[in-house]
């Protein structure tokens, strides 16, 4: 593994900060107190084709390689984590498993506007009861002839508010529990497909979480995304994919922190000199600049690993554990230092630590990223 990103990657980097600072970071703090979807950012995302950046050309994606994926998160989110994971479920929860999964139909379909940015994704595996015991669904789909029929509802959904393509899961076999569930493709056009409540919450406030309830909607069988009862095992693969994502997430928000502390510190003066001439200032910043360093090279072990075609749950498992738990604390530490500044909505490390906290609870909670490293050591 090269430590250095190559050309192509550093390049991918310096547009994607370009852009972030130029476009997301003027409107960011506004969309976080209105809730509102950034859709006109996200739209700009999409023409630099940042949406689909690992789908083949041949797909309408940029045929990249996941390190630049990671870097294009990180410094998405290093602005805005509400960016990284719009940006991070249709690139990993959306159009990978359609990549990995599809029928060669379903790529051509479904590929060219999500990978484009013509049109959203969203990916429906939650369930009021259903959160970590991801396989107690309750979500079920009957086939009727060349149609499924699917009832049931979906909670906490990213993108929701203006995603037309969801990637969902459903029981086709309740009897057989976790090997029972499907997988499909749905839009929503479909009849009897509708949103529930837009939720308020304490970071990520413009991601667009909502709730999907099918209320006996007909899904054409060729939706069906791999085979019946193949679904668990195309969620827990797309969720180690999606893993990398909100790593690259938490590396991009934590790093964001510690620029702002570094910046802050220099500025900030008491006792008559900047409070960055303290040692107490100094060793927190240098605790916080290696926990970043620690969290960015597993995510990017992970990425690498996942780009040589090899197995990487356990990677990308790890490198989100540290990177979120790592995030967090470099946050708290970033606001710190801001002082009750740092409690204000005037400093955007109030934000930062709020958005932080996300990272250690979607696609897997920390307990679960505990457990899949575990299970791989004690096999
Ligand atoms: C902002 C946001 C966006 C989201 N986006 C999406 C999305 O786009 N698509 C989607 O499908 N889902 C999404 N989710 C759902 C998210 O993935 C779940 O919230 C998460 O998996 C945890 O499930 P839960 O909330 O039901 O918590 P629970 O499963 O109820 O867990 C509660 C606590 O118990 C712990 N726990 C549970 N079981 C065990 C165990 N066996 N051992 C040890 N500890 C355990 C958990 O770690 C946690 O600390 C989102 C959630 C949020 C808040």
């Amino acid at each position: 593994m090269d430590f250095n990103l190559n050309e192509q990657q550093e390049m991918i980097r310096t547009m994607v900060r370009e852009f972030a600072e130029k476009e997301i970071k003027p409107i960011a703090m506004k969309h976080d107190e209105s809730m509102e979807f950034p859709i006109e950012t996200v739209k700009m995302m999409a023409g630099l084709g940042l949406m689909g950046m690992m789908v083949p050309p041949e797909y309408g994606g940029g045929g990249t390689d996941p390190v630049s994926y990671s870097v294009a998160v990180e410094e998405v989110s290093r602005v805005d984590a509400s960016h990284g994971v719009i940006m991070s479920v249709n690139n990993s929860l959306v159009c990978y498993p359609i990549l990995a999964f599809g029928t060669e139909e379903q790529k051509k379909k479904y590929l060219p506007d999500l990978a484009s940015g013509a049109k959203l994704g969203g990916f429906g595996l939650t369930e009021p009861n259903a959160g970590t015991d991801a396989g107690s669904q309750k979500t079920t789909a009957v086939k009727d002839g060349d149609e499924y029929v699917i009832t049931g509802s979906k909670t906490f959904i990213t993108n929701a508010c203006a995603a037309e393509t969801f990637v969902i899961f459903a029981m086709t076999d309740i009897e057989a529990g976790a090997r029972g569930i499907s997988a499909f493709i749905i839009e929503n056009s479909y009849p009897g497909f509708s949103l529930g409540k837009y939720e308020d919450k304490l970071g990520i406030r413009c991601s667009g979480q909502q709730e999907l309830f099918f209320d006996e909607m007909r899904v054409p069988a060729e939706n069906l995304l791999g085979e019946e009862g193949q679904g668990f095992k195309i969620a827990m693969a797309t969720l180690d994919g999606g893993r990398i994502g909100i790593a690259s997430q938490a590396v991009g928000i934590a790093q964001g922190a510690l620029d702002e502390a570094i910046e802050y510190s220099k500025q900030r003066e008491q006792f008559g000199k900047p409070i960055a001439a303290f040692q107490a200032i100094q060793w927190m910043i240098a605790d916080m600049a290696a926990q970043v360093d620690a969290a960015r090279l597993l995510t990017r072990r992970a990425a690498f690993v996942k780009g040589e075609g090899k197995r990487y749950s356990y990677e990308a498992a790890m490198a989100k554990l540290v990177a979120s738990e790592n995030c967090m604390w470099v946050c708290d530490k970033a606001l710190q230092i801001h002082g009750g500044y740092g409690y204000t909505k005037e400093y955007v490390v109030e934000r930062f630590f709020r958005d932080a906290k996300i990272t250690q609870i979607y696609e897997g909670t920390s307990e679960v990223q505990r457990m899949v490293i575990s299970s791989t050591l004690l096999r």
